[in-house]
């Protein structure tokens, strides 16, 4: 052979113009390794996804007729990392020539960009190709991102539906607006329940795999589950693809923020559980707007303000971060504008607490590596946004636990959207909130063992004493913010003697915040 060509766990796309021809001098290279499944807790869900869909992705290729070598932890625990595995096959198999796909997290970037400058000096040419993944083109992040500056979500997706031509009507957004974001904030009501779709999930076979991480003795977090049911091969992918365009996408956006636990659905709602598929690179972006906008011309219930918002996830928000991460990295990784320094509380990784939205939220991410958006913003981000809890601790976890946690995509979400960490490169405020919010779109509180209605009593949410005190501690610069100078005025009506009281009771909690 005297082409070794590398595909990451993360780099499943069947669609790749590698795969155009096939060619006898060309070895593609699958590999479990170690390094990918150690440099974090993972979940073992998401360690038994990546490692399922690439076994898939390697007999796939194989039925087309590439040469393919798939390395499981038994066959690569003897390699250190991922450069002395390379170096060895290509002495191995004589190659001349390394290729690889530009890397999405920065690590691995660095990584194999250094393993191609020492190649290259024992002359082994390398090459670097594009993923062919995302629609936004690599080389102009740098024109539409300058480092360290504040860029507008809105605008960005507005230049990439014309670009696009996603819903457009002539130059004009289709209905003539961008944004249906105030028609999509709607809570659950309780009639409405019993019409959440079941989830559609597989029933993959991983149990070799969780032998096999037992055996290397792979650190993981999470439940196990011998049934996989996440997709791990294209055809799974668009099956749930296909089934969210049919049963979900009617109330996408409607239902978008909000929470529930009166539902045995309650961890999925109508939400497309799409991440891991598109960020394994299983799904391409493209064929998911396709065939979301195709549901939409074709199927009356499904209304613009549906599929727009589900439109803007994807050539919005999902491309706009990926920009946000090479743009700003690798500083990005250690911004703490807020200088938070707590440890993160142990319930995280139990769910042992006595709020019951934390409750939900974190005992659904251990159960299935997964949870919404909202719950990730607004629930464990705000908590740890309150508390300062330090964000290299808070990504470890986020980083951890879900099922598409992969650091270009988890870091400005965690860092930037979340903590506020970067200073207002991604958000234009935090997202602090009290538990009027919680109440407001979900109903949790109703079942919680604090009241939600209070501040200071013994029972009171701590989310509230959390949130003045974190205005209070960062009134600085809060208060000059336009978009949060106004929450300081009732903040100021307040008696000085509430004002201390509602300090205390938050410092109170933050002394014994593993116990709440
Ligand atoms: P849906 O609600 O069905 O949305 C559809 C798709 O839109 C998603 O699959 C995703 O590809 C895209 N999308 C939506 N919002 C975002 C966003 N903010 N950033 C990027 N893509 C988005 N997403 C990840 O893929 N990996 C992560 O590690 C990750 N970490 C996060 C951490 C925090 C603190 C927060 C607030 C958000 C994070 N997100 C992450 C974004 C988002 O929460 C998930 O993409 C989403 O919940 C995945 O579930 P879904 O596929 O059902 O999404």
């Amino acid at each position: 052979h005297r082409t070794l060509r590398l595909i990451l766990g993360d780099q499943l796309n069947a669609n790749h113009s590698w795969y155009r021809t096939v060619d006898d001098s060309t070895l593609y290279l699958i590999a479990e390794l170690h390094q990918e499944a150690a440099y974090v807790a993972h979940h073992i869900q998401k360690v038994s996804a990546f490692f399922a869909a690439m076994e898939h992705f390697a007999q796939e290729l194989k039925q087309l007729g590439h040469n393919v070598i798939h390395l499981n932890l038994d066959l690569s625990a003897q390699f250190e990392d991922l450069p002395s595995l390379i170096n060895d096959l290509i002495l191995q198999y004589n190659c001349e020539c390394f290729e690889f796909q530009r890397p999405d997290e920065y690590r691995l970037y660095e990584q194999l960009h250094s393993l191609a400058g020492s190649l290259s000096q024992a002359n082994i040419r390398c090459r670097e190709y594009d993923t062919e993944h995302f629609l936004l083109p690599f080389n102009e992040i740098q024109e539409d991102f300058p480092p360290g500056k504040h860029v507008l979500m809105e605008h960005f997706y507005r230049r990439m539906r014309r670009r696009f031509d996603l819903l457009m009507d002539g130059d004009k957004p289709l209905g003539g607006k961008w944004n249906f974001d105030k028609s999509n904030r709607n809570k659950l009501k309780k009639h409405e329940l019993e019409h959440i779709p079941s989830p559609l999930c597989f029933s993959n076979n991983v149990n070799d795999i969780l032998n096999r991480i037992a055996v290397h003795q792979v650190r993981t977090i999470g439940q196990a589950q011998p049934q996989l049911l996440w997709p791990v091969t294209t055809a799974q992918a668009q099956e749930l693809l296909h089934f969210f365009c049919q049963q979900c996408l009617p109330f996408f956006g409607c239902f978008q923020d909000a929470m529930t636990e009166k539902s045995p659905h309650s961890w999925s709602l109508y939400h497309s559980r799409l991440s891991f598929a598109l960020n394994a690179k299983l799904l391409s972006p493209t064929d998911v707007l396709k065939q979301a906008i195709c549901a939409y011309e074709q199927n009356s219930s499904i209304d613009l303000a549906q599929i727009e918002g589900f439109v803007r996830q994807i050539i919005g928000w999902r491309e706009y971060i990926r920009a946000m991460y090479w743009a700003n990295m690798p500083n990005y990784k250690k911004l703490n504008a807020l200088k938070a320094e707590r440890k993160l509380p142990d319930f995280f990784w139990t769910g042992h607490t006595k709020m019951a939205c934390m409750k939900a939220a974190i005992t659904q991410s251990l159960d299935y590596a997964y949870a919404h958006h909202i719950q990730r913003l607004m629930v464990t981000g705000n908590f740890c946004l309150l508390t300062g809890i330090a964000p290299d601790e808070v990504e470890e976890w986020y980083l951890g636990i879900y099922i598409d946690a992969i650091e270009w995509v988890e870091m400005p979400n965690t860092r930037g959207m979340a903590l506020f960490a970067d200073n207002g490169i991604i958000a234009t405020k935090p997202y602090a909130a009290s538990g009027n919010y919680i109440n407001k779109m979900s109903d949790h509180c109703k079942h919680c063992n604090y009241d939600v209605k209070t501040k200071t009593e013994a029972n009171s949410c701590p989310l509230n004493s959390l949130y003045w005190n974190f205005l209070h501690q960062h009134e600085s610069w809060l208060a000059k913010n336009h978009r949060t100078r106004m929450i300081y005025r009732s903040w100021d009506n307040l008696k000085e003697q509430d004002r201390k009281r509602i300090i205390a009771k938050a410092n109170r909690i933050l002394k014994n915040i593993d116990n709440i």
